[in-house]
Parts: C-alpha cells; structure tokens; sequence
C-alpha cells in the first residue's frame, strides 16, 4: 500500500493519532459509517501493513499484530476465555506461555491441565471433558518435541476447544497448523521474522470473524499494539524471510550431525534426525527440521558452562531465530521458574544446550563448536595438573 508519493519501501506512519475534515467525519468514524484511521491503539497504516502481509504468509484471513510475542499469546487466550472455562495446554510450552496457563489463568477462575503434547492417550483423556481452549506448541522450546496437529485439533474439536498453536519454531515457512485444524496461530515476530535481533512484536492469526468480534475489541482496549517503528522493522525482515529461514535450517542440519559425532555429547535432538523419536511425524508436518538444536553434554551443568564460555563466534543468548548464532543453557535461564521437578518432567537437563543457528559460513559454526567442546574435553585434565 503506497502513501500516494510512489515510495518504493512501505511507508512508516510513525503517528500516534489521525485528524479528520469535520467533526462531522469524526463522529462517521466513531459510527462505523465511515472507514478512517482513528488511533494508533486501533490501528495504523504500517501495522495494516504487516497484518496484511502476516495473513497472506500464513493463509489466514485475517491478523492482528501486537507489542511482544506473549502480548499476542495474552490476547488470543484472554480475549476469549472467561471464568468457568477450562484451558488444556501441552506441557512444553515457553516459560512465558506456561506462567500464563499455570499461574495467571487460575486467578481468574479458568481451570487448566497440561498433558504431555507428544502422548495422544493424555490429550484423548483430557480432552473427554469438554474444554474452551488448546494451546500448544511444536516443536517444543527446549526439547523439540513434536505434538501430532491434526490429531490433536481433532481431539480439541470433539471437546468443543479452540486450538490456538505457538509457531514460532517452525515459521509459517516451515508449518502451518491451520492445515491441520488449528483456529488461531500466534507467533512472536521477535524471532524468525525480525531475524536480525532488532525489535520485539507479535501476531495472532485466525478467522476475520473471530478476529473482529473476539479479539479487535480486546486490543483495541487493552492496548498491546505494535509501535508503527516497530511493524516497519518487521515488514522489512519479512522481505528476506523465505531466504534465511532455509539457510538456517540447512546449517541447523549440518551442525546436528557434527554434534552427533561428538563423544562429549550424549544425545542430540532435531526433528528431522533419525534418531529423533518423533521423526516421521516431524516430516509427516513440517517441510525441514526448523533452525534449532538441542543437545545434552557429558558432564552437565559445569561442562556447558566450560563449552559456552570457550565459543568465540556463537553468542551466548536467551533469543533464538536470529541470524547469528545464540547458545542458550536452558536450566539456569529460560527455564530456571519452572523448578527442578517440573524441568525433570519435561527432559531438560543441567547438560541441555539449546543452539538457535544462524546464518554464519556453516564450517565457521562447526569450528566454532569444535573448538568449543575440545576445550570442555581439556579443562578438567588442567584443573588436575
Ligand atoms: C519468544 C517466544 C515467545 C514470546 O515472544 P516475545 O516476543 O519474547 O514476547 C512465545 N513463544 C515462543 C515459542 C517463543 O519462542
């Protein structure tokens, strides 16, 4: 959509409000019996912008972008839900998404259960009592646990739920849940779809109607929107989406089989390995195995501190999906809330490393690990000189 002076790159309407003719047009607008931009809260050219092209990438009919990623997983489930609703969610869900569900839900009177998102015999029980919502994540943040789409919005479907799916590891590139059943897809454009670390935001897609009636209203009045700044800076990523998103998938794929070779590891994890045991359901939905690793190092929390601290080209980082490369050791950051028993359940360990790979020279990545895990392989004999 151009502003009229024929730019090339979409136009920043970096404004907060918008004036009109007459009063006489501003109460139209107020009316409904006219279509104007009102406030930035409402909506923006810019932000219309991303949600236009946010839905045409996803095959939704319609979008709507917020502040943040969990702005956007906040509004999809509390524009819906309501007192005496129950929610069930898989268990591996991102920390922000599992305080929603196990915490914050709760104090309003929703009730929630978790299963475990790879096991259908738990989403079948859970869901033989009917249920409001669904929300789910696949693959999984840390572990890369695959949950089975259709079957499980067949599931939700029979129980009278909206299943609302977190994409973020996949990309719309990679998955897209609709084509499974999924209602509503949220994601936080923070990740992949910025992609170069620069601005936080978010989306949720999901029908015009649910979006207008449901969702519009709480937006509008609570107020998570996007900066217009920042829907710019995402608008541009996108442009390279389809390009970076590949790249990283293919040095995601190298890198796991390197580390696979590696004696200091114990067990790597990526969907599309052989040894991954949910494999054929991972390619049975997803077009590539998605640009994280995760991988479990010999000697725990004390080596992946040693491995971490000895990379030179890999950042260490909680972030993921950008085009440098980010090391995350899960059990002291992203999922230190979640407690020792509730990290137990969900298979992160004090070794786990969560590798989101970038968009480096693959053999400068692989060097740059190498090196890394032949210094944790060479402290412990110094330490014993
Ligand atoms: C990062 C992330 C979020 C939250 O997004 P923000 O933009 O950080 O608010 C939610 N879900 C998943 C899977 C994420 O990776």
């Amino acid at each position: 959509m151009r502003s009229g002076f024929d730019e090339t790159a979409e136009a920043m309407f970096l404004t907060s409000g918008f004036v009109y003719d007459s009063a006489a047009q501003a109460e139209a607008t107020f009316a409904g019996t006219e279509v104007h931009y009102q406030y930035s809260r409402f909506g923006n050219p810019t932000v219309a912008m991303l949600e236009a092209r946010l839905a045409a990438l996803e095959g939704a009919e319609a979008c709507r972008a917020t502040a943040t990623g969990m702005a956007a997983v906040h509004a999809a489930m509390l524009s819906h839900l309501k007192a005496g609703d129950r929610v069930v969610a898989s268990r591996a869900l991102f920390g922000s998404c599992h305080w929603i569900v196990s915490t914050l839900l709760p104090r309003y009177g929703i009730a929630t259960e978790f299963v475990d998102g790879g096991d259908l015999e738990a989403w079948a029980r859970a869901l033989a009592t009917p249920a409001t919502m669904v929300l789910l994540e696949t693959p999984s943040n840390p572990m890369l646990e695959i949950v089975d789409l259709r079957a499980v919005c067949d599931l939700a479907h029979k129980a009278g739920a909206l299943v609302v799916v977190d994409n973020v590891f996949a990309t719309p590139l990679l998955q897209k849940p609709m084509q499974y059943g999924a209602d509503i897809v949220v994601y936080s454009a923070t990740k992949h779809f910025d992609g170069q670390g620069r601005v936080l935001g978010g989306c949720v897609l999901g029908s015009k109607k649910w979006v207008e009636d449901v969702l519009q209203p709480f937006i509008r009045n609570t107020g998570p929107s996007i900066s217009p700044f920042n829907a710019w800076v995402i608008l541009k990523g996108l442009e390279t989406l389809h390009l970076r998103v590949p790249a990283m998938c293919r040095n995601a794929a190298a890198v796991a089989d390197m580390l696979a070779e590696r004696h200091e590891i114990a067990r790597v994890l990526y969907p599309f390995r052989d040894d991954h045991p949910q494999q054929k359901l991972a390619m049975a939905q997803m077009s590539a195995g998605g640009t994280l690793v995760t991988f479990d190092l010999k000697g725990g929390k004390d080596a992946c501190f040693r491995f971490m601290d000895a990379l030179q080209l890999i950042d260490i980082s909680n972030n993921l999906g950008d085009s440098k490369s980010l090391a995350t050791h899960p059990a002291t950051t992203t999922h230190m809330r979640v407690g020792a028993e509730e990290r137990a359940r969900l298979g992160i360990a004090d070794g786990t490393v969560r590798l989101s790979v970038g968009l480096e020279d693959v053999a400068d990545i692989i060097d740059d690990l190498s090196q890394a895990l032949d210094a944790v392989a060479a402290a412990p004999a110094r330490a014993a000189e």
